[in-house]
């Protein structure tokens, strides 16, 4: 897999409600790591793309909805290594084409659009051999590339962090981001996740299932602002906040909602007095055009 800066910056950052609560905050900037497979994408695909190699695939199969981050980077990954690559997306085609999708296309991805319920049997294995069937052999990546792999590779980039963090934060779309990060501290420290998304305990079930040997880690299922993509005044006034105050840039879909959440427990007095806390910017910013 291509390379990426792996010396992004852990960048402190200050607030009157980290004063009040005594923690210290400090952001590890992984959303600079590349720019085009930026973020945690580019870690969840590492080992797949290798394993894509290794085992003489030509093609990478994916799927995602039409502002998938993971669609983006896979199609940039597969350009870069001169794989083919195909999407599966959720939905109709809408055109023009929006951002992510034209992207995607321009790097050679091959779109086929699918019905929302037909996208609901995407793991199926009928529904795999049917794509078999149609596109031939290929390298299956899960959608968000969240498999074993996925996690393994999130894991090695865990694995560099400083352990003297006693709290690494991450929003969680599949679980997989956060699974790889309590997996690669190995039992240090607490780990908490931010779902981005409506809905219970999925991920619970999903993060354990990769790591069920241990349990220092959390989710926080209140900060989702309505569901996937979705914001509200609240959140976009928080970020304009965030962003002129920190000069870090964020987004409504993962970095808005974990930083909203990290605010959130602060100023509730959720943290150890005394303790410091790293948050994981794990991308999805677009370059700009
Ligand atoms: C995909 C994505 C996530 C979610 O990662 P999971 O491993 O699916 O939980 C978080 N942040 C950004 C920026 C993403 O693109």
């Amino acid at each position: 897999m291509t390379t990426i800066d792996q010396s992004t910056p852990i960048q402190p950052i200050s607030d009157p409600v980290f004063d009040a609560a005594g923690i210290q905050v400090a952001i590890k900037r992984e959303d600079l790591n590349h720019p085009r497979i930026s973020g945690n994408k580019w870690w969840k695909l590492k080992h797949n793309v290798n394993a894509a190699i290794a085992q003489n695939h030509q093609t990478l199969l994916t799927f995602g909805g039409a502002y998938s981050n993971h669609i983006y980077a896979t199609a940039a990954a597969a350009s870069v290594h001169g794989l083919q690559s195909i999407g599966i997306i959720r939905g109709e085609q809408v055109l023009p084409l929006n951002q992510t999708l034209t992207f995607a296309r321009e790097a050679g991805m091959e779109l086929h659009f699918i019905a929302r319920d037909t996208y609901r049997t995407k793991a199926e294995p009928s529904f795999i051999s049917e794509l078999e069937e149609r596109f031939g052999r290929f390298y299956l990546l899960p959608e968000g590339g969240s498999n074993e792999l996925g996690v393994a590779g999130v894991a090695s980039f865990a694995e560099g962090l400083p352990l003297d963090f006693d709290y690494v934060c991450c929003p969680v779309g599949t679980g997989a981001t956060l699974a790889g990060i309590v997996r690669g501290r190995k039992g240090t420290g607490h780990a908490i996740g931010f779902p981005v998304l409506k809905g219970g305990q999925a991920w619970a079930t999903a993060v354990e299932s990769y790591v069920p040997q241990y349990a220092n880690w959390q989710l926080f299922g209140e900060y989702h602002f309505g569901g996937y993509a979705k914001t509200t005044l609240e959140l976009d006034r928080f970020m304009r906040d965030f962003e002129s105050s920190q000069g870090v840039p964020i987004e409504h879909v993962y970095s808005g909602k974990m930083f909203y959440g990290i605010y959130d427990l602060a100023a509730m007095g959720f943290f150890t007095r005394g303790s410091t806390v790293l948050a994981i910017h794990t991308g999805g910013l677009r370059p700009k055009v």
